[in-house]
């Protein structure tokens, strides 16, 4: 379980100078991981309100997002339109799923990306405009939202908010006046820059789009009277309905409005990828399918490639719930087929044993007041209580997907010792993340980061373990079958997939250049 997000710094890439839980005075403690920033989710039915099934997937995505939901739907003559903080069972009652009329809808979970916590950044964001009205769910993040919002102010665009969705919805309004649906699109497309994956709607009819370097997953699903496009494959499940396949990067995809289909449009090619590695190893739901690959045999295999490459014969493996879990499953599983050294295990050799030692309390929220040092220092006793008779006088491994600050790696070893342990091993499911996110998830400023300038050594010596062992980038590319030039692992390289003012980049990529005269618009 990794150890938080700094909520004194809810915007990534843009580091707080207000150092977080573990160096300043802060009154909660937090022990949630990276935090995923949000889902969403487009219907396009026949003959049926799309609101319930837009609340049902909003479900299905909770985890990517618990700041606010919203939905916004289309009856053929206006817009409706329902959003509010919270989570997704608390922001609807059945009197506003009944107020948001049509059979065509996008839908929205939200964590702030870019843009503050407060209701006036709750998606979907809605607008009317000359020709029509928009709405906009939108997960990842714009590196270059900044240059495009001061350009539109300049040209009259006044803004509610400062997230980088209504710069989307502000510059497609703006292409709309003077373009088809599809080069309007198309126009938006080449001149924002960073991560997206866009549930939209122009009047009644739903389009998603996904970056061109797909960094953020979008996936397209039928229903039996309709068409669905999700953030996650677990969305379309929840709706009784088949995954088609995953929307393409740089591909635009529009639903007939009455669910009879869809038309796609790939608006832009790109000869590199850059989907984030952390979808599969921590954000994803397991039982989602990404990339045709269900994400729970991604974190076997990685778990399994894990004990391949820093393998330590111990008692028994415990799984950090409910993240580790799918690691330490392969972890062990590859243990009992052969040893720590690469050789096979002998016929009736003592198993490994794969055992769940620590039971989570589900009733703890994601941040909770802890006023001293001290007692933030024993918050992680609240989440997690271990199975004595499982730990003690062992030696003990436990399987986590990511260590973010260290704190929470530090008091479950001390746990785990208090509860009799005679040895500590941790592995890790990821490589050290080493820098933040700019791609609209909130990992932690650099300074905060445990492995942005510690070794692997010291790392397991602040954390008090007896050894420590990550997985390496190359494992990770390999096991989800990819080439690093088509992933992104910018937060565990410091060498990202955009151009990112003050960083590296991995491959040759440049931003729009925006402001400068009017784009020409050379491929419409
Ligand atoms: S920097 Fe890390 S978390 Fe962010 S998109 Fe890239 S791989 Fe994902």
């Amino acid at each position: 379980m990794p150890d938080g997000r700094d909520p004194s710094n809810p915007t990534p890439g843009r580091e707080t100078t207000n150092a977080g839980p573990t160096h300043g005075t802060p009154t909660s403690a937090d022990l949630s991981g990276p935090t995923e920033k949000c889902g969403v989710v487009g219907v396009a039915l026949d003959e049926r309100a799309a609101a319930r099934p837009l609340y049902y997937s909003l479900y299905a995505l909770q985890h990517r997002g618990q700041e606010s939901a919203g939905i916004v739907t289309h009856d053929g003559f206006q817009q409706h339109s329902h959003v509010e903080m919270g989570l997704v069972g608390d922001a609807f009652d059945e009197s506003d799923l009944d107020s948001l009329a049509g059979q065509t809808g996008i839908g929205h979970v939200r964590y702030p990306t870019s843009g503050g916590v407060n209701a006036s950044c709750a998606q979907p964001f809605s607008v009317s405009f000359k020709s029509g009205s928009l709405g906009l769910s939108h997960n990842g993040n714009l590196v270059n939202a900044d240059e495009i919002r001061e350009e539109l102010a300049d040209l009259g665009h006044a803004f509610t908010s400062d997230g980088d969705t209504e710069v989307i919805a502000h510059d497609l309004a703006r292409n709309l006046l003077e373009a088809d649906l599809v080069r309007a699109v198309k126009r938006t497309m080449d001149r924002i820059h960073g991560s997206y994956a866009l549930t939209i709607m122009h009047d009644e009819t739903v389009l998603a789009v996904r970056d061109p370097q797909g960094n953020r997953p979008l996936c397209i699903g039928e229903l039996e009277d309709g068409y669905v496009v999700a953030s996650e494959s677990a969305a379309i499940d929840t709706l009784g309905g088949e995954l088609v396949r995953d929307v393409r990067p740089g591909e635009l995809v529009v639903l007939e409005p009455d669910g009879s289909g869809y038309d796609t449009y790939q608006l832009v090619e790109n000869d590199d990828t850059a989907h984030c590695f952390f979808e599969h190893v921590y954000f994803a739901r397991p039982d989602s399918v990404i990339d045709d690959t269900l994400v729970y045999e991604a974190r076997r295999d990685l778990g399994r490639k894990l004990w391949e490459e820093s393998g330590v014969e111990t008692d028994v493996v415990l799984p950090v719930p409910d993240s580790g879990r799918a690691f330490a499953s392969g972890y062990a599983e590859a243990a009992n087929e052969m040893t720590a050294d690469g050789t096979a295990r002998d016929e009736g050799e003592d198993a490994v044993e794969f055992a769940e030692g620590l039971m989570k309390n589900r009733y703890v929220g994601r941040t909770f007041i802890m006023p001293t040092q001290d007692e933030r220092e024993r918050a992680v006793r609240l989440k997690l209580n271990p199975i004595k008779s499982t730990i003690e006088g062992r030696s003990v491994t436990i399987i986590d997907d990511s260590i973010v600050r260290g704190t929470t790696s530090r008091q479950l070893v001390s746990l785990l010792r208090d509860a009799g342990a005679e040895e500590v091993h941790v592995r890790i499911g990821a490589p050290p993340i080493v820098a933040p996110c700019y791609m609209g998830i909130d990992m932690a400023s650099r300074e905060e980061l445990i492995a942005a300038d510690r070794s692997i050594e010291e790392i397991c010596e602040e954390i008090g373990a007896d050894s420590l062992g990550y997985l390496s980038v190359d494992s990770v590319a390999d096991v989800l079958g990819a080439s690093k030039l088509d992933l992104c692992l910018g937060c565990v390289t410091g060498e990202y997939p955009y151009d990112i003012e003050g960083e590296e980049t991995d491959r040759d990529v440049q931003r729009p250049v925006i402001g400068e005269g009017e784009p020409a618009h050379a491929d419409d």
